[in-house]
Formats: C-alpha cells, sequence, structure tokens
C-alpha cells in the first residue's frame, strides 16, 4: 500500500508565534518552537523543524492549520 505525503512548510520570518495553528487548528501537527514560533512535529521533520511531509490524511489539519494562519505563513502542498 502506498502512503501520500503533503509537503507543509512553515515560514518563520513571517511566524509571529500566535499558537493558532499549534494550540487550536492543528497540534497533530505542529507545536511550539523554542523561540515560541511554529515548528512541525519531530515525527514529520525533514531537514529541519520547519518543513516535512505528512501524511495525505492530515492534509484538512495542515489545510485548516494554514487556513487559520494570520500571517500566511504555513505551506501546504
Ligand atoms: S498560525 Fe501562523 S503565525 Fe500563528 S503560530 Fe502558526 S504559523 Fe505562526
Amino acid at each position: 500500500m502506498t502512503s501520500l505525503m503533503v509537503k507543509v512548510s512553515v515560514d518563520d520570518n513571517e511566524c509571529t508565534g500566535c499558537g493558532l495553528c499549534y494550540n487550536d487548528e492543528c497540534p497533530e501537527i505542529f507545536m511550539e518552537g523554542d523561540e515560541g514560533t511554529s515548528n512541525l512535529k519531530p515525527e514529520f521533520r525533514k531537514g529541519g523543524p520547519l518543513e516535512g511531509d505528512v501524511p495525505d490524511a492530515k492534509k484538512g489539519c495542515a489545510d485548516k492549520a494554514a487556513d487559520a494562519c494570520p500571517v500566511s505563513a504555513i505551506k501546504v502542498g
């Protein structure tokens, strides 16, 4: 069975650390990083805390966070 993955990234130059993504919309994928800005949770990271791949089944969660982000810092796909 092929498990499709979707790319997710956070632009920490834009992220204000408001917490909407990691506290409210999608704590399954996002967490608060050391600087208070958003990071991907370790299990989804690829190369660093700001980007990675999530299973297709979690795309809706990532999309909700991206839609809610007031500064459009989250990219999905
Ligand atoms: S919702 Fe956007 S600005 Fe707020 S913590 Fe998440 S990525 Fe940063």
